[in-house]
C-alpha cells in the first residue's frame, strides 16, 4: 500500500486527523471532491477582505488544548461576537441579556428582568418537551415570539414543538449587561483567514482536490490501508437504509462599493416575512481593516437563506430530531462493522458540532487510532 490513511475531506476534522497522522510518522493521502480545503470553513479573499464562503465561523471554546492546538497554526484576533436580532425593524442584543430584556420590556435591573421571566415562563408545566416549551421556559413568550419562533422556524423549516429542545440550549441566557454570543473562555478569528490556518495543517501533506470518493471508491480504497471518511455517512452507504435530513444554506453575496452596510459582523432577521435567516458583512469579523491595519473602502455582505437538503447540495446542519437520530444509529451500525473506516466530524457522525468540539473529536480519533 502506498498509504496508511486515505482521508476523506479537507475539512477541519480531516485536516486535524492528517496533520496528527503525519506527525505520527504514517503517510497520508487527503482528498477532497472540492476544489478548495478547509471544508465549509473557507475563507476567500475578496477586495482585501476574507469571505467566509459556506457561512460565518466564530472560533469560540472553553477547550484549553484545542485553543493551544489552533494556535499552533494561527494567530486569533480578539473578535467576539455580538449579533444583532432585526424584528421587523426593531432591534435587540443577542444572546439573550439585559440589553434584550431592557429594549423588550423596559426593565432595569436583573430582579425586574427575573421576575417578568418567571411570570411569563409559568404557562409551561413540567420538563419541557421540544424547542418551543424550552424556549418559552428559558426566556419567557414575548422573547420566544419575536427573537426566536421565526428565525427557528427558517432556519430549520419545522415547527418549533418538532424540534429538540438542545438546539435552543445553544444560546446563553444571562441577567448581565453582556452581548458576547458565547460562553468560551477562549474566542477569536483567525488572522489572515480559516483557510491559511487549514492550510498550515496540510503543511507537508499530499492533498488532491476535485476527487469524489464515492465515485471513485474502489480505486481509491486500494491506495492505503484505513480510510477516514467525514462525509455524509448515509452517502457512504448509497442511502440504503433511506435519506438522512440535512439542512442546507444558500448564500448570496454582494460587493458593495460603501464602507459600511450594518455597522456588525452579524445581523439575524427573526421574523418569518424575511425570506434570509441573517446578512453577515464578513469585513467586521476583522475589525474592517486589512492585514496593515488600513480602513476598507468597500464591504461583502451575504444573505443567508435556509432550506431543506436535496440530492446535489451542500448538506450543512443535521436534524438531530427522533426519525432521523434513529435513522442515524442504524447507519452507526453499519459503520461499525466497517473495519477499515474511520467516520469523523458533522456528517460523518450526524451531529451538530461547534468547531472546537469538531476539533476535539479529531484530536481524540488520532490519540485512539494512531498508537
Ligand atoms: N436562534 C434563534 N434566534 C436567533 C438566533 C438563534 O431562535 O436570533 C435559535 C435557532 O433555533 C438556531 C439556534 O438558536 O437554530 C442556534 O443558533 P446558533 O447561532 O447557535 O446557530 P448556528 O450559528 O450554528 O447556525
Amino acid at each position: 500500500m502506498k498509504y496508511d490513511y486515505l482521508i476523506v475531506g479537507a475539512g477541519l476534522f480531516g485536516s486535524v486527523f492528517a496533520c496528527e497522522a503525519k506527525a505520527a510518522g504514517k503517510k497520508v493521502l487527503v482528498i477532497d471532491k472540492r476544489p478548495n480545503i478547509a471544508g465549509n470553513v473557507y475563507t476567500e479573499k475578496t477586495e482585501g477582505i476574507n469571505v467566509h464562503k459556506y457561512g460565518a465561523h466564530i472560533f469560540h471554546t472553553n477547550l484549553k488544548n484545542v485553543w493551544e492546538y489552533v494556535n499552533r497554526f494561527a494567530e486569533f484576533n480578539r473578535f467576539t461576537n455580538a449579533p444583532v436580532a432585526n424584528y421587523k425593524g426593531e432591534l435587540y442584543s443577542l444572546p439573550f441579556n439585559m440589553y434584550t430584556f431592557n429594549k423588550m420590556w423596559g426593565v432595569v435591573t436583573p430582579a425586574e428582568a427575573q421576575a417578568e421571566i418567571d411570570r411569563q415562563r409559568s404557562e409551561i408545566k413540567g420538563e419541557p418537551q421540544n424547542l418551543e416549551e424550552q424556549a418559552i421556559s428559558l426566556v419567557g413568550r414575548d422573547i420566544y415570539e419575536k427573537l426566536i419562533k421565526g428565525y427557528t422556524e427558517k432556519q430549520w423549516g419545522r415547527d418549533c414543538k418538532d424540534l429538540p429542545s438542545f438546539i435552543i440550549k445553544r444560546l446563553p441566557v444571562r441577567l448581565t449587561y453582556d452581548n458576547n454570543y458565547f460562553n468560551a473562555l477562549y474566542q477569536g478569528i483567525p488572522v489572515g483567514g480559516y483557510t491559511k490556518m487549514v492550510e498550515n495543517m496540510l503543511d507537508g501533506i499530499e492533498v488532491r482536490l476535485g476527487v469524489d470518493y464515492l465515485e471513485n471508491k474502489a480505486e481509491l480504497d486500494a491506495l492505503a490501508d484505513k480510510v477516514l471518511y467525514t462525509g455524509a455517512i448515509d452517502a457512504y452507504f448509497g442511502y440504503r437504509l433511506g435519506n438522512l435530513e440535512y439542512r442546507s444554506v444558500r448564500f448570496e453575496n454582494e460587493l458593495l462599493d460603501i464602507p459600511n452596510f450594518q455597522g456588525n459582523a452579524a445581523v439575524n432577521y427573526t421574523d418569518r416575512e424575511t425570506p434570509w435567516t441573517r446578512i453577515i458583512e464578513h469585513k467586521w469579523f476583522e475589525f474592517g481593516r486589512d492585514e496593515d491595519g488600513n480602513e476598507l473602502p468597500k464591504t461583502v455582505i451575504s444573505r443567508e437563506y435556509s432550506s431543506e437538503w436535496k440530492p446535489g447540495d451542500e448538506p450543512y446542519y443535521p436534524v438531530n430530531d427522533e426519525k432521523n437520530s434513529k435513522l442515524y444509529s442504524r447507519y452507526r451500525e453499519l459503520a461499525d462493522k466497517e473495519k477499515n473506516v474511520i467516520f469523523g466530524g458533522r456528517l460523518g457522525e450526524y451531529k451538530y458540532y461547534d468547531m472546537d468540539a469538531v476539533i476535539a473529536s479529531a484530536l481524540e480519533c488520532a490519540e485512539k487510532n494512531l498508537k
